[in-house]
């Protein structure tokens, strides 16, 4: 099993943009330069705009927040959530993505 270190994943984080991450398991939509989608985190309560695009990723920040159940994470998280993974497995799955080799 390949162990990373702290520097892989910093750089794993660097290469993978958290748009491009989020555009494998979600329609992103870019609205007047921010990124937005649907939350998959909380079950559509019949308001209008409960599911329909509120969460937003920040390019700038790669973080991702949604403004209506405040579900929120880096990279790292979205993927842990939409795979049901553990850390170590969303490390490797986007270490595998950018075809990453360890430094060690
Ligand atoms: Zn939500």
């Amino acid at each position: 099993m390949t162990a990373y270190s702290y520097n892989d994943i910093v750089e794993i984080q660097k290469k993978n943009d958290i748009v491009d991450v989020f555009k494998i398991f979600l329609e992103v939509i870019n609205f007047d330069g921010m990124n937005w989608c649907e939350c998959p985190f909380h079950d559509d309560d019949g308001f209008v705009m409960s599911r329909a695009k509120v969460m937003y990723i920040s390019k700038e920040k790669q973080k991702f927040r949604c403004y209506h159940c405040n579900a929120n994470g880096d990279v790292f998280t979205i993927v842990m959530k939409m795979r049901n993974c553990t850390l170590t497995d969303a490390v490797k799955f986007l270490a595998e993505r950018i075809n990453y080799v360890c430094e060690v």
